[in-house]
């Protein structure tokens, strides 16, 4: 079993070693949630400057133009499309995951509905982050054209739920609870099969794994920036319309910024020729500006360079805790074969909540998530090997010790 110097070894040898310098890291923590809130690019603080003191203090609305804020979301859409898979004109980077969703979901069962309104069906995870199922539940309450949920309990369900009623088969590619990861090509094909359309949510894949959108011939995908992206509290999130649809999706938030000719200031709308039409209005120019940094990070290595040392340190993870924490009742929910796992580990423990929160004390942060999950994610840009080793020896401790029983780390606040 790995020492602690073997760690360290590990990490000496790592050749993502000097990227962790790019990220503001506070000193005496172990962040093992970047895949809910990634940490601080150093850059962004003086990027917030810029924009804030001379883009908009200077230039005023001049900036529109000159510090190409008109631009920003087709241009950091452009330089996130090779992160997953897509190419250039194919990505934006706008709105929030939940209000993307909604446009590209309605645009989907719009689509369906027009030329076989027998396809009433959405194929979604009822384990599924719970937003994507409400945007899809208040969708279909709007539309009023019978649009049913259907909601699968396991992976191996979703290619019997594919009947000739689906319109669209909507998935999140990594699992926010388990880290369980989807064949995203296999099930898409199996979409295809039925005449269905799929529509992928890369929270949790987009800077953890390579994706392969285009290769899988995906319909359309959403994702976060702030997460593993590192783009900030809230950072505007991402879409993606494959090609062959760009011309014929149409958004149902047909602002102004999704116009043909915005400043043509016409009354009448048309919709951008391209993937520009899921643009609704003005962007969140500040917030926006900061996703470029974590980009930044990203382009001075690759996917699958992120992928092997992923793999690599929750192997570590895994093994450790199951040797370091055995006899306590923690039980791994996370896929163990690589092609079933995305960038964290999760475990069961029947006091989780407490647990965590007595960790998050001991200076490990983690998250919770019901029901009794310990959530662990890992984010190779940043995260070592001894970082690996430290968290294990703190969860030991908190078991060991029981610290998790101290009143303090039973309450519950109103963010998990
Ligand atoms: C994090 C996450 C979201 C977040 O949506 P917001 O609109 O940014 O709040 C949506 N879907 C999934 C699967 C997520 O993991």
């Amino acid at each position: 079993m790995p020492t602690r110097d073997d760690c360290l070894q590990l990490d000496a040898r790592d050749p993502l070693a000097g990227l962790r310098e790019a990220f503001d890291l506070p000193p005496g923590v172990v962040y093992l949630d970047g895949n809910s809130l990634g940490p601080r690019p150093k850059a962004a603080a003086e990027r917030a400057a810029q924009v804030v003191v001379q883009e908009w203090g200077q230039g005023l609305i001049r900036s529109w133009n000159d510090a190409g804020w008109f631009t920003l979301p087709r241009r950091l859409g452009d330089r996130l499309a090779p992160l997953i898979g897509a190419g250039p004109g194919e990505v934006l980077v706008t709105d929030t995951t939940s209000v993307n969703l909604f446009k590209l979901l309605a645009a989907m069962l719009a689509h369906q509905h027009a030329r076989q309104p027998r396809r009433r069906a959405i194929v979604c995870e009822r384990g599924n982050f719970p937003t994507d199922l409400h945007i899809a539940q208040g969708l279909a309450k709007l539309l009023q054209q019978g649009h049913e949920l259907r909601l699968v309990d396991r992976a191996e369900d979703i290619p019997a739920a594919l009947a000739d009623d689906v319109a669209v088969l909507m998935l999140t590619q990594v699992d926010y609870r388990t880290g369980a990861l989807h064949d995203m090509a296999a099930l898409t094909a199996l979409a295809h099969g039925h005449g269905a359309l799929a529509l992928w949510d890369l929270a949790h894949s987009a800077g953890a794994l390579p994706v392969d959108l285009r290769g899988a011939d995906a319909d359309a995908a959403v994702g976060c920036t702030y997460k593993y992206l590192n783009g900030g509290p809230g950072s505007p999130a991402f879409l993606w319309v494959a090609p062959r649809w760009q011309a014929v999706f149409e958004t149902p938030l047909s602002g102004w910024w999704g116009h043909a000719e915005p400043f043509a200031m016409e009354p009448q709308y048309r919709p951008d020729p391209g993937v520009g039409r899921f643009l609704c209005g003005t962007q969140a120019i500040v917030s926006q500006s900061l996703v470029a940094c974590g980009l930044d990070v990203f382009e001075r290595t690759d996917m699958a360079c992120l992928r092997t040392k992923s793999l690599a340190l929750t192997d570590l993870f895994i093994a450790l805790v199951e040797e370091r924490c055995a006899g306590f009742p923690l039980e791994l929910v996370t896929p163990r074969e690589h092609a079933r796992r995305g960038s964290q580990v999760s475990w069961r423990h029947p006091q989780g909540y407490a647990v965590m929160q007595a960790l998050i004390a001991a200076g490990v942060i983690g998250d919770y998530r019901e029901p009794g999950i310990l959530r662990f994610g890992f984010t190779p840009l940043y995260t070592r090997f001894v970082d690996v080793w430290e968290a294990v020896e703190a969860l030991r401790d908190v078991l060991q010790n029981e610290t998790w029983r101290e009143a303090r780390f039973q309450t519950r606040s109103a963010v998990t």
